[in-house]
């Protein structure tokens, strides 16, 4: 399956001006769907990437612009943290708290199960919903593995399904 997947060619500048990490490519499109209407008015020419660095305030950057998180229409998951209400599937509108609730109640995540087969039925539009231009599902990997892990570490039996 092609799509929402795949990567674009590199870009020019591939490390972020502002905190000088590698960027990843990310879809014109993306920018176009989600940048405030003041910012895209301000979108230049050429391959952009998105920064995913947590404390870096830039989300996009080109090789004549950047754009930062009060650009973008919707709170960006790299740069929040966890806790913070953190949307980590933008299609489907599923939030980081309820995979965490899930696993640790159950061990597994129904919703994360939800949100896979979803995808891989091609129902998802992360190029355009999704703030970094790509799929959720490492994002959200990798929430289920963190909640794992906090699952067997904490002995809390109150927090366990009744
Ligand atoms: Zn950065």
């Amino acid at each position: 399956m092609e799509g929402c997947c795949t990567q674009g060619p590199g870009a020019l500048r591939s490390t972020c001006p502002e905190c000088g990490r590698p960027g990843r490519p990310v879809d014109r499109v993306t920018l176009e769907a989600l940048l405030r209407p003041d910012a895209l008015a301000r979108l230049e020419a050429g391959d952009h990437r998105f920064c995913p660095t947590r404390e870096c305030p830039t989300v996009y950057f080109g090789p004549g612009d950047s754009f930062r998180r009060e650009d973008v229409l919707v709170p960006v998951f790299q740069k929040q943290l966890e806790g913070d209400g953190r949307t980590v599937c933008y299609c489907f509108d599923v939030a980081e708290a309820t995979i965490r609730r899930e696993v640790v109640t159950s061990g597994d995540s129904a919703s994360a199960d939800r949100i896979r087969a979803l995808v891989q039925s091609g129902r998802c539009a992360c190029e355009v919903r999704n703030p970094q231009g790509t799929c959720c599902l490492g994002n959200v990997a990798m929430v289920v593995a963190s909640a794992r892990a906090w699952r067997e570490s904490a002995p809390a039996p109150s927090l366990r399904a009744t």
